[in-house]
């Protein structure tokens, strides 16, 4: 049957029917353990019971009212965010596409009501990844994206990933802001330094930028800290939010402080569905979870434990795997084989993984992965690539005889 979703994408020949936790089960019966939550989406993992609660009591009461009227939830919401990071106000949007537009636009508004409306171009990184609009994709600037979409959005300067004397020479007159993800998610889980991005804070300080980051899916505990750049001493001014953000309901936000969003007064900015109140709920449930005594010291637990593990499997699988990267669980395994063909492999050992960028496999559990989910996981890892290293060996002594 020809399918009438339009083909933007590659779709593994599967389906899935529900989710218990970290499990997802086929339509076909067959079960799997999800180390790809939906992108870094699902955080809770499948059908929560907090979050079932909290959006099935939502859903008896109100939907949806326009942000024409006081929406508590999302009061309620934002104050959290704002009590948490070092942000003051917020912008709820509906993806991280938006959340990024939301980054970009208070960015460049800060600056006209500031008497500078030439300043408007934003510094982004090589490898970068802030989404799918049209602003988005010439932030992230790669060709594959822009190209056939006529002319690209004006306003971004990218420079080499971890280049600061490339930051440094493409400040101008113009520069509104430098836009960065604390570790490089779509782009193979490249962790930026914390002294880099202390040395772009303190650029921004020097020449009166911005500094804005993308946490679309570092944010909410990915990490093993709410936010990424909590363990980096050097916070910004604006930030972005969504995946995890409402554990699978689609919601993102813009973050920044009283300063950075003083252009951002009525009118200036808009979404019809943006903080409603079944998305706000949602994300106050993911919050309850996330800031629940001890649950984020789990996660750097879990994560200690599952990098060991893998850093094992990989000096066992030299020709398949080459490098652990990432933190918390946002874990990259850099591979030497087609990333392709270990996210394959993996699936034929019922693992759900994500590639990226840089040949990496992405592991992104969600963050209530138990100890017990970490063996199974890595034990089908450590199968997938014994038998992708038993192929090549086997291949390679056929190339000598
Ligand atoms: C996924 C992602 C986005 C885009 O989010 P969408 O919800 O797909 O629009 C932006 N930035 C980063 C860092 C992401 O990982």
């Amino acid at each position: 049957m020809a399918s009438h979703l339009l083909p933007t994408y590659i779709r593994a020949d599967l389906a899935f029917e529900r989710g218990e936790g970290a499990w997802l089960t086929a339509t076909n019966g067959e079960r799997y353990l999800d180390f790809g939550s939906g992108v870094a989406v699902n955080a809770l993992g499948h059908a929560h019971p907090r979050l079932v609660a909290a959006i099935t009591d939502q859903a008896q009461k109100v939907w949806h009212v326009s942000n024409l009227f006081q929406i508590p939830q999302a009061e309620r919401l934002a104050a959290r965010l704002c009590e948490a990071s070092f942000a003051d106000k917020v912008f709820f949007a509906n993806s991280g596409a938006e959340a990024l537009e939301c980054v970009i636009k208070t960015a460049r508004k800060y600056h006209a009501v500031s008497g500078h409306p030439e300043k408007f171009r934003i510094i982004t990184f090589e490898g970068a990844f802030h989404g799918r609009t049209l602003a988005t994709l010439a932030a992230g600037g790669q060709k594959k994206y822009l190209e056939g979409f006529g002319p690209v959005v004006e306003g971004f300067d990218q420079v080499p990933f971890g280049d600061l004397d490339a930051v440094k020479a493409a400040i101008g007159a113009n520069t509104a802001a430098i836009l960065i993800e604390p570790i490089m998610g779509e782009g193979g889980v490249r962790v930026v330094p914390n002294q880099f991005l202390k040395a772009l804070r303190e650029l921004c300080d020097r020449h009166g930028l911005l500094l804005a980051y993308d946490e679309v899916q570092t944010g909410m505990g990915r990490t093993g800290e709410l936010f990424a750049y909590q363990r980096t001493g050097a916070a910004p001014d604006i930030m972005g939010l969504a995946k995890g953000l409402g554990g699978g309901f689609p919601i993102g936000a813009c973050l920044a402080t009283a300063e950075a969003a003083k252009g951002m007064t009525a009118g200036t900015h808009g979404s019809t569905f943006g903080g409603n109140p079944l998305g706000t709920a949602v994300g106050n449930a993911v919050l309850d979870v996330l800031l629940s005594p001890g649950f984020l010291d789990n996660v750097r637990k879990t994560s200690l434990l599952l990098k060991q593990r893998l850093a094992e499997v990989k000096d066992k699988y030299p020709t398949v795997i080459s490098e652990i990267r990432g933190e918390g669980l946002l874990l990259g395994l850099q591979a030497v084989v087609p990333n392709g063909d270990l996210v394959a492999e993996f699936r034929n050992e019922k693992l759900l993984a994500i590639a990226a960028g840089d040949n990496v496999v992405r592991l992104l559990p969600p963050l209530i992965v138990g100890e017990a989910e970490v063996a199974e996981a890595v034990g089908m890892i450590d199968r997938a690539c014994a038998r992708i290293a038993r192929t090549r060996a086997a291949s390679a002594k056929e190339a000598v005889a």
